[in-house]
């Protein structure tokens, strides 16, 4: 068996475009202000590359760069404000923060209707309860991924790898919701191997580069790879050994090109929602 690739490239471009679509029949243009603070330069490129998708989908995005040296309370005071501001749908803070900045603190300090990266507990719990909630945009892609795969989840045995609260827990509530069987491995699981080969569904959200086998995987199984490792090499690579693993699964997501690109696709439908509910949409 050889499998499809899913191409999250052209799935995340039609998403963006649905979303650009939907804002460009509103009478108002949504707000996202993201916030950086210090000039970490992965976090930079990141920003750039959201500040750039915001604006080709009609949303008015603003980037507010502080210095590294902020102080956590002018940081939660910027906050406070943006919470306040009525233009402002959304607000991303850019992790990681420096060091002397509690990220817990400033997370919990959104204003959780504003909360694009659904970080803040609150949405945690929401989406743990299974309530309509803003999710985190990673887990949330792999979501529209499957969907735009018209994999069936409903029944469906499915192992998610990696327990991190910013995927592998609310992918977890996701598969949960969408009636799938859902296991967790995480690095005390025993006999992970073993795990992956009983899975019909297979994601894995570790940063161990290529750590799923050939061998893991069950035939006709769906992988999805969440994971972006640099190789010493310099090569990019997921947390699947790809070229082995598409032998056997019916369908399987590369790195880079598969989850990545959705990610951010998901940022914009997240601001979109989160601009619609404010105003009782
Ligand atoms: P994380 O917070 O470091 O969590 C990693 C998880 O993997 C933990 O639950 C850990 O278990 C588990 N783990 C580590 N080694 C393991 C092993 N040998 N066997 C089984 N489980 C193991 O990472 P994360 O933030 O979830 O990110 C995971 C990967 O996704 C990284 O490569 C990251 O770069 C990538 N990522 C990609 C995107 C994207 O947009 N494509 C977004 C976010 C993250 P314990 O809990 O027991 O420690």
């Amino acid at each position: 068996m050889s499998a499809r690739i899913i191409d999250g490239k052209a799935i995340a471009a039609a998403s963006r475009a649905h979303v650009a679509q939907r804002i460009a029949g509103l009478g108002f243009r949504p707000g996202l202000t993201v916030v950086l603070v210090g000039d970490d330069p992965a976090s930079s490129v990141y920003v750039r590359s959201k500040d750039r998708a915001a604006q080709e989908a009609g949303i008015i995005v603003r980037t507010i760069a502080l210095p590294g040296d902020t102080l956590e309370a002018v940081l939660l005071a910027e906050i406070g404000r943006l919470n306040a501001d009525p233009e402002v749908d959304g607000i991303l803070v850019q992790l990681p923060l420096p060091p002397h900045i509690r990220t817990q603190a400033v997370v919990e300090a959104v204003d959780p209707d504003k909360d694009v990266d659904g970080f803040h507990p609150l949405n945690i719990g929401r989406l743990a309860a299974g309530m309509p909630s803003i999710v985190p945009c990673t887990p949330l892609g792999v979501m529209r991924l499957l969907e735009a795969e018209g994999v069936t989840l409903s029944g469906m045995r499915a192992l998610v790898v990696g327990r991190s609260a910013i995927v592998g827990r609310p992918l977890v509530a996701l598969l949960l919701s969408a009636n799938a069987t859902v296991t967790v491995a995480h690095s005390r699981t025993r006999d992970l191997p073993e795990e992956c080969r009983r899975a019909e569904l297979l994601v894995a959200a570790v940063g161990q580069p290529e750590l799923v086998r050939g061998d893991w995987v069950r035939p006709g199984a769906v992988v999805v790879d969440v994971g972006v490792n640099r190789r010493p090499d310099a090569k990019l690579v997921g947390d699947v050994a790809f070229v082995e693993c598409a032998k056997l699964a019916s369908a399987i997501t590369p790195v880079p090109g598969g989850v990545g690109p959705m990610t951010i696709a998901c940022l914009l439908e997240n601001t979109l929602t989160a601009a619609l509910r404010r105003r009782g949409g």
